[in-house]
């Protein structure tokens, strides 16, 4: 760091550096967005003025006409973008403009490929806001007044790795941005392309984007000047806030810009849902499902997208109040009506009408979500790739809409046995045997290990159709989700089947002889195994592996104890560990024929702790001890090769 009299030279931190360099290389041919980004910086900035100025009106300076303000000058070949709004502390300028702060920055940049057409999509996820300044301009100037403070910075950079902070004169509150634009960048340096930029991605932020009209002088038939030449300011955008304005005046392309506005996205949006909902609690909202996930969509804590105003005048937008966490990908407005403007952010937080109206605005988007589940079927698809891994986190947070986050649902499922997530759980039902009063569902942790799970096989023979859950969450979904349409949801590994009311008698009878006709070998194998198993029996859901696992219905699976090994968890520790599998056992598969009939007590112990191993490793499950495992097998495959 250098230090001149108040003049410091800092660096950018690295990846600030790396998303400059990517930006300016990769979103060239979408350069023009710099403006809508600038401008919409300008626009918080008077949104969070607004806010803050209700309890503290002396912030207004005595001007309350928020805009932005928009110049150029082609001597100078600059443009500048000015707002008076909230504007910047010496600290912020340093913590915003020069840093990134945003959590998940790492993972981003981790995703980046280097391939500059994926890499530019990434980069809309992101979010890039300030620096796409740099698109067009090859030094960049931002002097700017926190309101109700005395001492403004000036915040200098190319671009290229350094940047000057200095403190200075300015009397108007605000942000001044000047771009001082690259050579072959002189299109910008004109009136009517800047307006129709304007027109085209910020005619609906709620604020004016003005800008200076030169109207000529006039003159009288014979030439005399009758009005001299003036300059008038006039406001270049309709400056309405949008979701006030009645559905049939706006058109998509409105609504895409404004999404991309509120979104901070490059991309146009999946659908979105306007509504006005009258009553004691009046609100309008006018809400986004994107069209692809942003960056930080696994960071559970990141900021959430819906912007909360009253009457117009923004108020917070750290709404996690009015989205709950599965759906936190939603963008958009919702404007309250009947809350009083001066509450505070901490007030908010315990209104009963903010709750209320989180209640109407989760109904509406989960039945925006229904709809178009049942009208495009392309598009729904498309949205659960997106985002239906966190939908599936809604039963578990939101009981209240279960049954609606419910038919949202789709998954795998042995109906075509193909990995893509499609079954509804309404389409399972429909497709349930007559006899059939469950809807049977297996977990594991890879979409393999649940299709050629052991457990599946009595399900295929009887043509009963299994959902294939192996996402993570689809334990946890589970757990909260256990009935659909008056259906128990049960898993096929966990407790007993209940499928014997599909079995014939003479398949019944047949069954009941040979438990009889293998109760001794079950017990010698139990015998064998100890307590690492709570019961050993004959298996009837068996037909072509040896032997599987089988939990209690109260138990926690196989896979659960798995994932929550892996995090660390310690089961003992939570009381959870008690329980032990059952050992199911394939009466007609050839070795449990073979063993039943084993004399050398050594041979028949080995073969069984093989058995027991093997059903573990069918399901994806780890060994305790897998060199044991290896020791016990190659002693039978030596016996074998003598
Ligand atoms: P984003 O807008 O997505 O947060 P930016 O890089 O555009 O990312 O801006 C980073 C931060 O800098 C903003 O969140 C805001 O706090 C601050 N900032 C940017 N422009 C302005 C402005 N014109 N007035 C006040 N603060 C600003």
């Amino acid at each position: 760091m250098t230090v001149e009299a108040n003049k410091e030279t800092l660096g950018f931190q690295t990846e600030v550096k790396h998303l400059l360099h990517l930006m300016i290389h990769s979103l060239y041919s979408n350069k023009e967005i710099f403006l809508r980004e600038l401008i919409s910086n300008g626009s918080d900035a008077a949104d969070k003025l607004r806010f803050e100025a209700l309890s503290n009106d002396s912030l207004y300076e005595g001007d309350s006409e928020l805009k932005v303000r928009l110049e150029f000058d082609k001597d100078a070949k600059t443009i500048s973008i000015i707002d008076n709004g909230i504007g910047m502390t010496r600290e912020e300028v340093q913590e915003h403009i020069g840093t990134i702060a945003k959590s998940g920055t790492k993972q981003f940049f981790e995703k980046l490929t280097g391939d500059q057409v994926k890499d530019s999509e990434l980069i809309g996820q992101f979010g890039v806001g300030f620096y796409s300044a740099f698109i067009v301009a090859d030094k960049v100037t931002l002097t700017t007044r926190k309101a109700g403070a005395s001492e403004a910075v000036r915040w200098e950079s190319a671009g290229e790795g350094e940047y000057t902070l200095e403190s200075v004169d300015k009397a108007s509150r605000g942000t001044e941005i000047t771009l001082h634009l690259k050579d072959g960048e002189e299109e910008f340096l004109d009136g009517f392309r800047l307006r129709s930029i304007v027109k085209k991605f910020s005619d609906h932020i709620a604020i004016p984007v003005v800008m200076d009209n030169e109207i000529p002088a006039e003159t009288d038939d014979d030439g005399n000047e009758t009005a001299p030449a003036r300059v008038e300011e006039e406001t270049v955008n309709s400056a309405s806030a949008l979701w006030k304005m009645s559905k049939e005046d706006i058109s998509d392309e409105e609504y895409n810009e404004f999404y991309k506005h509120v979104g901070h996205d490059f991309q146009d949006p999946l659908v979105h849902v306007h509504s006005k909902v009258e009553g004691t609690n009046e609100y309008t909202l006018l809400l986004y499902v994107p069209a692809r996930a942003p960056f930080d969509l696994w960071d559970r804590d990141a900021k959430h997208g819906v912007k909360l105003y009253i009457k117009k005048v923004f108020i917070t937008d750290d709404a996690e109040q009015l989205m709950p966490r599965y759906l936190r990908f939603i963008r958009g407005v919702i404007d309250a009506d009947s809350l009083p403007l001066n509450v505070s952010r901490e007030i908010l937080q315990q209104s009963k009408q903010i709750a209320t109206i989180k209640g109407g605005a989760v109904k509406k988007v989960l039945g925006l979500l229904d709809n178009l589940a049942n009208t495009d079927a392309e598009k729904y698809a498309e949205f659960w790739t997106t985002f239906g891994n966190v939908i599936k986190e809604g039963p578990i947070e939101d009981a209240k809409n279960k049954d609606r986050v419910a038919k949202l649902l789709r998954f795998a499922s042995t109906h075509t046995d193909s990995e893509k997530q499609d079954v509804s759980l309404a389409d399972y039902v429909s497709r349930m045997k007559e006899e059939q009063d469950k809807i049977y569902y297996v977990t594991a942790d890879s979409f393999s290990a649940a299709k050629s799970s052991p457990h599946l096989e009595i399900f295929r023979k009887k043509g009963i159709e299994v959902l294939l859950l192996s996402d993570r969450v689809d334990e946890w979904l589970v757990s909260s989700l256990t009935e659909f349409d008056g259906k128990h949801l049960q898993s096929v590994a966990k407790g007993d089947l209940d499928l014997d009311k599909l079995d014939t008698e003479e398949e019944k009878k047949e069954q009941e002889e040979v438990n009889k006709d293998f109760e001794s070998v079950m017990k010698q194998i139990k015998e064998v195994l100890g307590d690492k198993v709570n019961e050993v029996k004959v298996s009837h859901r068996l037909t072509a592996s040896p032997a599987c696992l089988v939990t209690g219905d109260y138990d926690m699976s196989l896979n659960m104890e798995r994932i929550m090994k892996e995090a660390g968890q310690d089961m003992s520790m939570m009381g959870m560990g008690g329980s032990k599998p059952t050992l199911e056992i394939n009466p007609s598969h050839a070795i449990v024929e073979a063993i039943k009939n084993e004399q050398d007590d050594d041979r028949f112990a080995d073969i069984t702790n093989i058995l027991f191993d093997q059903a573990i490793l069918s399901e994806g499950g780890q060994l305790d001890d897998p060199a044991a495992f290896v020791h016990k097998l190659n002693g039978l495959l030596q016996s074998l090769l003598k």
